[in-house]
């Protein structure tokens, strides 16, 4: 074949039945795990049940030993010692658990007509308006005033109470909304959900807003908490229904935080399902914090990378030095396993068709993102896209290539360039979706399926 690209589907070898059942598993973890703490849980519990320790627990490391490192409850790292020494370098596939979302206020409630509300600011990029009228569920972890963690979720369940952002009525939208541009069809500070409106029954001359404090006291009956309790607290809130399949023929999934929980579950199952002992030491890394730069202790531009290398050396050698550490980074491989944007026909402007992405195309290899003139990114060395190229036509992997938009059309950035940093080389791999950030992305099945096969066959032979 002289052209490369081909809709997957075409492909005798691609059996629907094993893509369509490897998919159902995904779509469980995505309601799992909507936010990075719940992700990180969802990770630590299938960990244990395929033979994964703690690291702490193991003082000396040997090929085929299987631990986890846990950060800080939002960061959490599988790694599968491999034969060759470790300072020959690792293959690391690094995703990130946190998606767009609405985070609320650390100090939110307020009541106003007789309504109370909660305040929020967003996480992400997200275009507002999107997050107006649909049900939303509250996750988080709060620290009572004694020190008492609770983790809490509302809005999941079949019979819980769901939350949700009023739009304005159209008939009254033409002028008030008509002529703001889209960013700002809702503001910021707009975003703000319904939490009650009915009084207490309290009779307490101090107590002035009476359905704010109902609302203060379901949440002192069912979780302790006291309105200062919000301060050292987390909350987000998150689309409120389930994974589904979309589409007639069900190829398609629609779901939240597919962006990029879809690259944390096939890198988390490919470490899982390891046969034998990899050469070089195979690490899942789920990361925090992407979406708003990386920036923070559990996301990638903090040294935690490093930190848990320097350990899993220390624990395979029996000794370390910093030397040890900078040779293992320098030779190793990572694939910065983040999602790309697929073609559209509705919006294909945006992209450049011969180079974009598109559905059922398979795992998409994109060599840069950034912006403008190849600003804020990792772009890959022709050597390391070629060893990756030849390692998924050695494979039979369906694969493409992508760009993020047309020349100067936007852009973005994903952890490539700090993976790239200390010395790995890097380069972004993983599938396309429509309608990315929105509260309802859409994925193709087969590209899930292709890029778990992708990161298993890079643990397996990725030298
Ligand atoms: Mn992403
Ligand atoms: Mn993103």
């Amino acid at each position: 074949m002289l052209l490369k690209k081909e809709n997957g589907w075409k492909q005798e070898s691609v059996d629907k039945v094993r893509v369509f059942d490897f998919c159902k598993e995904y779509k469980i973890s995505l309601d799992k795990g909507k936010t990075e703490r719940e992700y990180v849980r969802y990770a630590i519990e299938i960990a244990e049940k395929n033979g994964f320790v703690k690291a702490e627990t193991k003082e000396q490391l040997v090929p085929g030993d299987k631990v986890f490192y846990v950060n800080r409850e939002k960061n959490v790292v599988l790694a599968v010692i491999g034969e060759n020494p470790i300072t020959e370098g690792l293959n690391y596939v690094v995703s990130h658990i946190d998606s767009p979302r609405i985070d609320l206020k650390q100090n939110p409630l307020y009541e106003e007509l007789e309504l109370a509300y909660m305040k929020t600011h967003y996480y992400g990029g997200i275009k507002k308006y999107q997050w107006a009228s649909i049900p939303l569920s509250l996750h988080g972890v709060v620290i009572l005033a004694n020190g008492e963690k609770k983790d809490i979720i509302i809005g999941e369940g079949e019979d819980d109470p769901v939350f949700t952002i009023p739009d304005l009525l159209p008939h009254l939208a033409a002028k008030f909304q008509g002529e703001r541009k889209t960013g700002e069809v809702i503001k910021g500070e707009e975003l703000q959900i319904i939490v009650g409106t009915i009084p207490t029954k309290i009779k307490n001359s101090d107590v002035k807003e009476l359905i704010k404090y109902a609302v203060l006291e379901e949440l002192n009956k069912a979780y302790g908490m006291i309105e200062e309790d919000f301060i050292s607290a987390e909350f987000q809130l998150v689309p409120a229904f389930k994974a589904k399949d979309v589409g007639l023929d069900r190829s398609l999934i629609g779901a939240y935080g597919q962006d990029d929980r879809i690259c944390a579950y096939t890198s988390l199952k490919a470490i899982l399902d390891l046969d034998g002992i990899p050469k070089k030491t195979a690490v899942t890394f789920l990361a925090d914090k992407e979406e708003t730069g990386s920036n923070g202790s559990t996301g990638l531009q903090s040294n935690y990378l490093e930190y848990f290398t320097s350990d899993l050396i220390n624990r395979v050698k029996g000794n370390y030095s910093d030397l040890d550490l900078r040779k293992a980074l320098w030779n190793s491989n990572a694939l910065s396993s983040d999602v790309n944007a697929a073609m559209d026909p509705i919006f294909k402007g945006v992209h450049e068709a011969q180079n974009a992405a598109k559905l059922n195309y398979g795992i998409v290899v994109t060599k840069f993102t950034g912006s403008r003139g190849k600003s804020s990114t990792n772009d890959a060395d022709a050597e390391y896209v070629w060893s990756i190229r030849n390692l998924l036509n050695k494979n039979g992997i369906i694969w493409q290539t992508g760009e993020l938009g047309r020349v100067d059309e936007g852009g973005g950035g994903t952890v490539a360039m700090f993976l790239a940093q200390v010395g790995i080389k890097t380069i972004d791999v993983g599938p396309a979706l429509l309608a990315m950030h929105s509260p309802f992305e859409v994925s193709s099945k087969l590209d899930i399926y292709e890029t778990y096969r992708t990161y298993k066959v890079f643990f397996e032979d990725m030298v």
